[in-house]
């Protein structure tokens, strides 16, 4: 199935100069970017995305994060691209995820973990719409 999805390369990849390994991955894996900007979240912006989350222990941090530097956001488009891209990045926390995934070889923390991608179609749709207006969507 044809699907889009949304991509981060959280505060810690752009701080630590990941853009381009990770946009390497993406474009080695056949992962067509669609859209790509660079954004910074405030700490409301960061609460709103992570709506899901609230609540949870983690929730307040997470939002620190996200709101301590600018991220890169991405829509991929592709059959599948959601599961493939959630393959790509590997597990949430770094130490469980497979060899050759992006986590797995750039993460440092189960927080800091350096990428985001959305986790079905319904959410892939939501998190575009948080970021991209309709002139950016392809
Ligand atoms: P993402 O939604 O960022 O793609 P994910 O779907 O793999 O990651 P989620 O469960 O949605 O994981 O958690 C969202 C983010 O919150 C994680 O990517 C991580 O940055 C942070 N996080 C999740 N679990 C924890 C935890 N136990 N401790 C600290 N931070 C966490
Ligand atoms: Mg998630």
């Amino acid at each position: 199935m044809m699907e889009k999805t949304l991509s981060i390369i959280k505060p810690d990849g752009v701080s630590r100069n990941l853009m381009g390994d990770v946009i390497g991955r993406l474009e080695k894996e056949g992962l067509k970017i669609g859209a790509i900007k660079m954004i910074r979240m405030n700490k409301a912006q960061a609460k709103g995305f992570y709506k899901v989350h609230e609540g949870k222990p983690f929730f307040e941090s997470v939002t620190d994060f996200m709101s301590s530097g600018p991220c890169v956001v991405m829509i991929l488009e592709g059959e599948n691209v959601i599961f493939r891209y959630r393959e790509l990045m590997g597990a949430t926390n770094f130490k469980d995820a497979a060899e050759g995934t992006i986590r797995r070889d750039f993460a440092t923390d189960i927080e800091k973990n350096v990428v985001h991608g959305s986790d079905s179609p319904e959410n892939a749709d939501i998190e575009i719409n948080y970021f991209f207006n309709a002139l950016e969507i392809p």
